[in-house]
């Protein structure tokens, strides 16, 4: 089967150009695996050459993210600090260098720690042609180009992130946690927790976010979270843990990421 590479000037471009049988290639770490295994649904690539695709830019306090921005670009960016050892542990150097922050949104299972940071940090996502919507609203649809990620610079000290693998040091996730605790030690106002591998996309954990919530972190708060931690999830068992395993482990980790252990 034939298949065609297009490079289009601009996002919008893009954007009119996807369709059956075209699919967008980011860094290409998932696409071109898929191709050279044989995936015959798509014939065109299509690629754009838009520089504001791998910009990382600041206003205020928000700051915003080119969907084409790598992880190698992430943690080359000042302003992305917090993110940087989110960034450090995905893939090996090859694919840091390669993957981006775009395709990290639409990568299943058991990839996506990066959406699943994203998700505690208050992301917007930019879809070219439409308005910006709340992360958590797009990882349930996964539609259009993505031009850019918006998150809000995390206070310091209130971002927190744990990939639990077995192999060291880059390892596929048995599973990641993210947390944004402002506030704490102390009372906690605005608590965002994320998983990532106990579902079929990152989600957030609404039962343990309530457990935090306006609550000092301190043992009893810690342990009414870890007590939450199963609430809402749906493990999958693939190669990497089982279901039974992911369910056994995160509670333990959820404590470990509180108590800012390593
Ligand atoms: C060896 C290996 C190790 C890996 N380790 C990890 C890991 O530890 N953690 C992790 O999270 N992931 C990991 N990955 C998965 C992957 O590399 C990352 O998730 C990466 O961020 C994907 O980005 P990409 O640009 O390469 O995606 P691509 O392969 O280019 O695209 C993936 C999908 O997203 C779509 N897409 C890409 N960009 C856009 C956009 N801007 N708008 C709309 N659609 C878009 C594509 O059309 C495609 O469907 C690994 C992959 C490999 C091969």
């Amino acid at each position: 089967m034939t298949l065609t590479v297009e490079t289009v000037p601009t996002v919008a471009d893009a954007a009119r150009r996807l369709g059956t049988g075209v699919r967008y290639l980011g860094g290409g770490t998932l696409v071109m695996r898929a191709l050279n295994y044989g995936d015959t649904s798509v014939s065109t690539i299509l690629r754009s050459s838009d520089p504001a695709l791998t910009r990382v830019e600041t206003s205020g306090d928000r700051i915003r993210i080119g969907a084409g921005v790598t992880m190698a670009g992430v943690m080359a960016s000042r302003d992305l600090e917090a993110l940087h050892p989110v960034a450090r542990v995905i893939g090996g150097p090859a694919v840091r260098n390669m993957g981006t922050v775009g395709g990290n949104l639409f990568a299943d299972p058991p990839y996506g720690d990066f959406a699943v940071a994203l998700l505690v940090l208050d992301a917007m996502v930019q879809v070219e042609g439409a308005s910006e919507v709340p992360l958590e609203r797009f990882l349930g649809e996964r539609r259009g180009l993505v031009s850019a990620v918006t998150i809000r610079r995390p206070e310091r000290g209130a971002f927190r992130f744990r990939k639990v693998s077995r192999v060291k040091p880059k390892g596929i996730a048995v599973l990641s946690m993210a947390a944004y605790l402002p506030g704490a030690p102390g009372r906690i106002t605005g608590a965002r927790i994320a998983y990532g591998n106990m579902g079929p996309r990152p989600i957030r954990v609404a039962a343990v976010e309530q457990a935090l919530e306006g609550r000092g972190l301190d043992a009893g708060t810690i342990a009414s979270a870890a007590g939450a931690a199963l609430q809402g999830v749906s493990p999958q068992t693939d190669p990497i843990a089982s279901e039974w395993y992911r369910r056994e482990v995160a509670p333990v980790h959820l404590r470990r990421l509180l108590e800012a252990q390593s």
